[in-house]
């Protein structure tokens, strides 16, 4: 009889193109998947998703014959005992880059080998190891260009996809498990049903991804060079971010599909799917990136904390369209476009001057893509601490931002429907419409929307003043 394994699903909820799975064909295998309680535990959106996710990987493992085994709790413990209590000296595993994911599984590695076994972890989430790619003098990298150009050469012949096993053989001697329902993933009473509107926007589960990548290759591959900034475009972008968190689909099958399928925003797709890997990359080298800046002068940045700005950020009501209609996408759907987010964040940080971190966790509780080094990597980028960032003082202008990626304002129509009937030339600036225009439309401002909560040439210049402040005593 060959050696039982152990299957351990984190971050790689999939069949398909799943190296940990492979490795262990042929071989009676026990899947797992155990929910943590760490620092960094999936926020309440991410929950709903991995809810959604869970079931349609037990489905699927259940219909190759080897039922998925839910656990909750601390796998530095649970784990080892499982592999002991059904004889598996093997457990398999996809790499994670998070900074407690690698001490848990160093912990998890010892307490096996102590019993003679292993912890094998595999290259799953992503393209590229983030400790093996390097600068010429051997180092990390710290920019984004290089950085890509050194991993598109490498990428050159990565190998393609593995098929997913048709049938998988049960190691006998598995525990009773959870139900799924039981890891209360899921929002309940008396909280409000928060994720009512989800299950229109999105299919969670390896199908689901499979399903997205299909049609953003049919509709959205060929224009997305020129139509990935423009939040109201149908397939502007791929949606596959919450996919490729927790693993639906590996980034190997997007970009062995994105090549097969080429055309004209090819290349730019695929130098985006790297800002992913650049990510992971600098949360592996920089385990403090959730929670510090990496640039250290901004630790004396002068932040302002005003939990009523930061309310109506998060609830959409500042005043200002784009930011508001981000916001409430955000809210309504768990995610929200990249260009916005980009503006958002930039409103918060700059306009707001509240600290990034807040912004970061109120993203880490709703967006359903919730990725702890995109996460972080993208809010130290806005707010110019991070690698690579943009200037601190170059500060995004909500109004104009809207004008140029919304020119016919039907993002922020769909998402703040008060401001429908506004004529184009307002609708991002609705606080400079005469009195006879607002009225045509219905809207009262500090009634039916929010008159704007800071004005933002003022915004720019306290945002500007803190600035000078950090520079001067760096
Ligand atoms: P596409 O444009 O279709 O890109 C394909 C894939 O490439 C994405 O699914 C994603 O995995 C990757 N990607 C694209 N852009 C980026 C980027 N700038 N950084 C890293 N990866 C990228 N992304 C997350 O996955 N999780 C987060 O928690 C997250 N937080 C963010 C916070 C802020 C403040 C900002 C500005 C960006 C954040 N991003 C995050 C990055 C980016 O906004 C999303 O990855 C993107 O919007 C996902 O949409 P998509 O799948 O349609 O992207």
């Amino acid at each position: 009889m060959p050696d039982v394994a152990l299957l351990w699903f984190r971050q790689d909820l999939r069949l398909a193109d799943n190296p940990a799975l492979s490795a262990i064909a042929g071989r009676p295998v026990l899947p797992v998947y155990v929910l943590e309680d760490g620092t960094h535990a999936p926020g309440g959106a991410a929950r709903w998703w991995l809810h959604h996710s869970l079931v349609a990987l037990s489905a699927d493992l259940a219909a190759r014959g080897a039922p998925l085994l839910i656990l909750h709790g601390d796998p530095r413990r649970l784990i080892p005992d499982l592999a002991a209590r059904i004889g598996a000296g093997e457990v398999h595993a996809g790499r994670q880059t998070e900074p407690e994911a690698r001490q848990r599984d160093a912990a998890v590695h010892a307490a096996l080998q102590e019993a003679g076994g292993r912890l094998v972890l595999h290259r799953s989430a992503l393209l590229h190891e983030p400790h093996l790619v390097r600068t010429a003098t051997g180092k990390p990298f710290s920019v984004f260009t290089p950085f890509a150009r050194a991993l598109f050469a490498a990428l050159e012949d990565l190998p393609p996809p593995l098929p997913a096993p048709d049938r998988l053989i049960a190691a006998p001697g598995a525990p009773a498990g959870l139900e799924i329902a039981a890891l209360r993933l899921l929002p309940r009473p008396p909280e409000p049903d928060w994720a009512v509107e989800f299950p229109t926007h999105w299919t969670p589960g390896e199908a689901g991804a499979a399903a997205r990548l299909t049609a953003f290759l049919a509709e959205g591959l060929n224009a997305y060079a020129e139509r990935r900034d423009r939040p109201a475009a149908p397939w502007g972008t791929s949606g596959l971010s919450p996919h490729l968190h927790l693993g639906e689909i590996s980034p190997r099958q997007v970009w062995h599909a994105a090549q097969a399928q080429g055309g004209r925003g090819l290349e730019v797709f695929l130098k985006e799917v790297l800002w992913r890997e650049f990510s992971h990359h600098l949360l592996w080298h920089h385990p403090t990136l959730p929670d510090q800046p990496l640039r250290p002068e901004f630790n004396a940045f002068p932040w302002t904390t005003d939990a009523a700005m930061l309310r109506a950020w998060q609830r959409g009501r500042t005043g200002y369209p784009i930011v508001d209609a981000g916001m409430r996408q955000l809210w309504r759907s768990g995610w929200m476009h990249n260009r916005v987010r980009m503006i958002v964040a930039s409103f918060l940080v700059k306009h707001l001057l509240q600290p990034w971190q807040s912004g970061e966790a109120w993203f880490w509780d709703t967006l359903v893509d919730a990725d702890l080094a995109n996460n972080a990597a993208s809010w130290q980028w806005v707010a110019g601490c991070g690698a690579d960032a943009a200037p601190f003082f170059r500060v995004f202008n909500p109004v104009l931002q809207g004008e140029k990626f919304d020119p016919d304002g039907a993002y922020v129509r769909r998402w703040c429907p008060e401001l429908a009937r506004l004529p184009d030339r307002f609708v991002h600036r609705p606080h400079e419409a005469p009195a006879a225009v607002l009225g045509g439309a219905g809207v009262t401002l500090g009634r039916d929307y929010p008159a704007p909560i800071v004005d933002l040439a003022a915004g720019r210049a306290r945002a500007l003043a803190a600035f000078a402040a950090i520079k001067g005593g760096a």
